[in-house]
This record gives C-alpha cells, structure tokens and sequence, in this order.
C-alpha cells in the first residue's frame, strides 16, 4: 500500500478541514480541502443515504484530484418523523437564503413546528455521518458514525452550526450548541466516523 501523505477532505468548509488537521497531528499526513483546489463543480447529492452520498462526491472528487480524498455526508434522523430531515437535512425547511445560519433557523423552526405535539419520551433521534475514502478512482474504506440524543423544546446555545441548538446528548445538561468545539467532537458523529476511519487505517498512516 502506497503511504498516505495528501489527503483531500472534500469539503469547503474550513471547519471541517481544522478538525480533520487537529485530528492527524503528528502524523505524516497534509490535509488539504477544495478551497486549496480552486473552485471545482459540485457533485448533485441524490442518493437516498448518506453512505451512497459520500461515495459518489469521494469519487466524483477522485477522479478530477487524483490521489486519496475523503468525503462525508451527514445529517438529523428523527425518529418521530420516520427518520426525516435524513438525507434532506440541509435544505430542510426550503429556506434559499444565501446565510447558512439562516437556513438553519428555518430548518430548526420547521423541526419544531413537527414535534410541537410530540411527549419529551418520543423526541429520540440521531445525528449520522457516513465518510468514504477513495484513492486511485477506488473506494479503500467506508465508516458511519453516529450520536444519539433527544430533541429539546426551544433552540439553545450559538455554537456549532445546523440543528446542534436543538439536540441534547444524554448524560451532557445542555444543548450541543452549548459545547465548546472539543466537547462536541468527542461526542459527535462525524468525530466518532473519524475515530474509526483513523483506527482502520493504522499502517496507512505516518
Ligand atoms: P453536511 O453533510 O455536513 O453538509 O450536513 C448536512 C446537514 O446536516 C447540515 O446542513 C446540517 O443541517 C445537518 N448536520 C450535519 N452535521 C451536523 C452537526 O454536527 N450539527 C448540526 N447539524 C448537522
């Protein structure tokens, strides 16, 4: 297996990037994510689960870069909703707005527009994150990893992004939009899908 020492987390967003830096230090790894590419086309996310959309952007974005790049997909299963916003978790609410925080808002409104009727011990749900790995126009590793936890009744907390102001982990007294950045990636899906893809790839890695 040839070593790893570029990896593209096919992401924009400088965040997700970090988190992935913080994650391989002291590796002999570069992470570098599209920005570092220029502007590329994105892939349509079409596919009905979060797994199928990691692999398509992983190989859409494999074929135009080249070498190892990472890909993941996420979102918000609800289990009184029949395990919506899922795949539709970004756009959920149809908000165009061009502020992500404001796609947000929409979304977190609608969800609690749903559960409004919904008992405390009926708002279980969870948070997915499926990541695929592909390198020479080939899948090398697929993970998922997930939190569970219950909805609240108002949102809470700024930090974070998406429906973290509404989603309470149990055991953690306060909303995942309360949590400092490390907390929140101890605990959360796509900090646990990270865990494992890093576990598996022990002998890729510097
Ligand atoms: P993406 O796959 O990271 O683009 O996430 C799709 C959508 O799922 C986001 O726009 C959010 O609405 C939601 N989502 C994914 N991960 C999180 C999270 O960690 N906290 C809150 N919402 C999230």
């Amino acid at each position: 297996m040839t070593r790893m020492k570029e990896l593209v987390l096919a992401t924009t967003n400088g965040g997700k990037v970090k988190e992935l830096r913080e994650m391989l230090a002291g590796r002999d790894v570069v992470v570098k994510g599209l920005g570092d590419f220029g502007v590329l086309d994105e892939p349509e996310e079409t596919a009905a689960t979060f797994a199928e959309n990691a692999r398509q952007k992983a190989l859409y974005y494999g074929e135009r870069l080249g070498g190892w790049v990472l890909a993941d997909d996420s979102g918000l299963e609800i289990e009184a909703l029949g395990g919506k916003p899922g795949v539709y978790s970004a756009r959920f609410a149809g908000c165009d707005s061009e502020n992500s925080r404001e796609r947000d808002a929409a979304n977190n409104a609608k969800v609690l527009g749903l559960l409004k009727d919904v008992p405390d011990d009926r708002r279980g749900a969870r948070f997915c994150c499926a990541l695929c790995l592909v390198c020479g126009g080939e899948v090398q590793l697929e993970v998922q990893g997930e939190v569970r936890g219950v909805i609240g009744r108002e949102p809470r907390g700024t930090n974070g992004f998406g429906y973290d102001p509404l989603f309470y982990v149990p055991g953690l007294e306060c909303s995942v939009a309360e949590l400092p950045a490390e907390k929140k990636n101890a605990v959360s899906h796509r900090g646990n899908a990270l865990r494992l893809l890093l576990e598996r790839m022990v002998g890729w890695l510097g």
